[in-house]
């Protein structure tokens, strides 16, 4: 017999939709017409060719994608990106900028500046990456390759609520924590860049979303090894090498659902109520401390502090028994964290703000 699921609050690896898991499970002896798992299929053979070039039309339709953008599915998870970014797009003698909004962030410019110039052009870390900038507290040079930043903050618990205009200048957008969570504005982007095992499917596939003009242009230097260059991956239709077949079958089974369940419209709504109702839990009493500047919290991860880091063991620990997992906040900041990713049923959020109240009536 299977085991009972818990409710999972992990920041990634994280959740993923029930239903697409027991998809999984139905099919994982036998693709239908394959006859052989999908573990066990070529890389070549017609059914990757149709599971790929269905996820990537899946992931149009769902994100409204305009034609002039490619759909990649790579390797290497997000922290790749904050080397291949550079290596294709920043020019020997150019200069690009990057927000500081969180440690991660701070880790893609700390690798671009092995590559190039690069300037912070906002920062939050004085004040702990409590927030996001003001749109007016950016300093945006136009001569920049690119402007970089990461759309949610999955350690600091802050997402911006809307991208910046970067005019002429490409924005390129870590968004690894709230892909898909909410509609995106390709208007404004660049570049999108997210490792899948968060808000996608399981760990393996990165996919990155990427302008036309950009790809013609990269990279913008010489010896960039084959298989970093963005040119390689759309030329090859992420089949330039063996692609993580099993991962991008699951990334296109939960775009299916994405867009079963009502598309990216649907999922923010669904994001917003689950959000608000913990960060009222979180507003309700004195107890409880959000970390987050109230207009920039996360809808995705929601990070909190009790009146003491014991309390904070405690919780976590109890929360743990009471079937609500994964509540420890990042060792680097301490306190607990929520994640409350797409997959995340409303119903583990009614269980986790139940067991707060519980929690500060027998401990507060
Ligand atoms: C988790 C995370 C990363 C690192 O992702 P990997 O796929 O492990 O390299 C980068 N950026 C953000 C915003 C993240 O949340």
């Amino acid at each position: 017999m299977a085991a009972e699921r818990v409710f999972n609050f992990n920041a990634g690896p994280a959740v993923l939709p029930a239903t697409v898991l027991a998809e999984v499970q139905r099919d994982l002896l036998a693709l239908p017409d394959a006859g052989m798992s999908v573990l066990e299929v070529s890389h070549r053979s017609a059914t990757m060719d149709a599971i790929l070039e269905r996820a990537v039309a899946d992931i149009r339709q769902v994100t409204g994608l305009p034609e002039h953008f490619h759909v990649l599915f790579l390797q290497g998870g997000a922290t790749q990106q904050f080397a291949m970014v550079p290596l294709n797009l920043l020019p020997p003698a150019g200069s690009a900028d990057y927000v500081l909004t969180g440690v991660w962030s701070r880790k893609a410019y700390e690798e671009a500046g092995q590559f190039g110039t690069v300037r912070v052009a906002g920062s939050t870390e004085s004040e702990g990456f409590s927030r996001i900038p003001a749109a007016g507290d950016l300093d945006l040079a136009d001569s920049a390759a690119y402007l970089h930043l990461a759309s949610n903050n999955t350690i600091c618990g802050t997402q911006w609520r809307a991208l910046p205009d970067s005019g002429e200048v490409p924005l390129v957008v870590d968004a690894s924590s709230d892909i898909f969570s909410r509609p995106i504005e390709f208007e404004r982007v660049g570049l999108l860049y997210a490792g899948a095992q968060k808000n996608l499917g399981p760990a393996g596939v990165t996919l990155v979303i990427v302008r036309d003009d950009l790809v013609r242009r990269a990279p913008t230097r010489s010896g960039v090894p084959t298989m970093l260059r963005y040119a390689t991956h759309v030329g090859a239709g992420s089949r330039h090498n063996t692609p993580p077949v099993f991962a991008i079958y699951m990334v296109g089974l939960v775009v299916r659902w994405l867009l079963a369940t009502g598309g990216l419209a649907e999922m923010a709504r669904r994001n917003e109520r689950k959000a608000r109702e913990l960060y009222e839990a979180i507003d309700r009493t004195p107890f409880y401390r959000g970390t987050a500047a109230p207009d920039s919290r996360s809808s995705m991860n929601v990070t909190f502090r009790l009146p003491a880091p014991e309390l904070e063991t405690r919780f976590v620990d109890e929360a743990r028994q009471a079937g609500l997992v994964g509540l420890r906040g990042h060792r680097s900041v301490g306190g607990v964290r929520a994640s409350i990713y797409n997959a995340c049923p409303e119903a583990a959020v009614d269980a986790l703000v139940a067991f707060m109240a519980e929690f500060e009536r027998t401990h507060g």
